[in-house]
């Protein structure tokens, strides 16, 4: 683990950012380079996953079927497209996107998490059915109950589900441009 400190260009605090760079080795995928960005002043955190190795840009597939399905690895950076359909989740790359390393569970509890603060924030009764029918959903398939499925999609192959019974397709050339003009707009998008 290397640490590293700078000026925060966000709050201007005198060597208040922290940068921590971790490199962690995964098993049937490689070397990964963890960074994590944090300002001890003003709490602005951020963190990525970036392999150091080169790799295909593909698009993983798994049904989630039972308890062993929720410990298979995910490897999320933020270039990343994310998609549940089942839960009509969909989680989008671009500049404030997460990078994480974890697995099918940690995925759940994420979109859980962000559920949460949506229900929160809800305006209407409806919106607030929804949220709560959904994280039904994810609480029956974190106890082995119902399926799913989760879909991965990484242009630049910064990604991967990792384990048995998981379905892996590179993407073609036009696929992987249609995606990165998707990138595109999410930061154009990010910045209203
Ligand atoms: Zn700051």
């Amino acid at each position: 683990m290397e640490e590293q400190r700078l000026d925060c260009p966000i709050c201007g605090g005198k060597n208040s950012l922290v940068i921590i760079n971790n490199k962690i080795d995964i098993p049937y995928f490689g070397p990964v380079l963890e960074t994590t960005i944090m300002c001890e002043k003003c709490k602005f955190k951020r963190s990525d996953v970036i392999p150091l190795e080169v790799r295909d840009p593909k698009k993983y597939t798994l049904k989630i079927k039972n308890e062993k399905d929720l410990f298979k690895r995910v490897v999320r950076s933020s270039s990343s497209f994310i998609y549940i359909p089942e839960l009509g989740v969909e989680i989008t790359p671009g500049p404030l996107a997460e990078g994480f390393v974890s697995n099918v569970e940690g995925v759940l509890d994420r979109v859980d998490k962000v559920l949460d603060t949506l229900i929160r924030w809800a305006e209407t009764e409806e919106q607030k059915k929804k949220g709560e029918e959904i994280k039904q959903k994810i609480k029956d398939l974190k106890e082995g109950k119902g399926e799913a499925t989760l879909i991965l999609i990484d242009p630049l192959g910064h990604s991967a589900i990792i384990g048995e019974g998981v379905e892996e397709e590179i993407l073609d050339e036009k696929e992987v441009e249609k995606l990165k003009e998707g990138i595109n707009i999410n930061i154009i998008d990010n910045k209203k």
